[in-house]
């Protein structure tokens, strides 16, 4: 399988399942926050979610913080 340089997907970060550095491959998803069904247009979140290449697990942290 051919294998394309991906030097600006993937990160280097901590992994719990790996217990140790992987490489991960980072997005961001506007999820809404479902808790309330009002205004749910307005509270749509930038998640950063890291997928870990090894193990495929997913960490997924809010930006907004606020
Ligand atoms: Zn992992």
């Amino acid at each position: 399988m051919a294998t394309q340089p991906s030097d600006l997907d993937g990160v280097t970060e901590s992994c719990p399942e790996c217990t140790r550095d992987t490489t991960h491959k980072v997005r961001v998803e506007l999820r809404t926050e479902s808790s309330k069904q009002e205004n749910s247009q307005f509270s749509r979140e930038p998640y950063r979610v890291a997928t870990c290449m090894d193990c495929g697990n997913e960490t997924t942290q809010r930006m907004n913080n606020a």
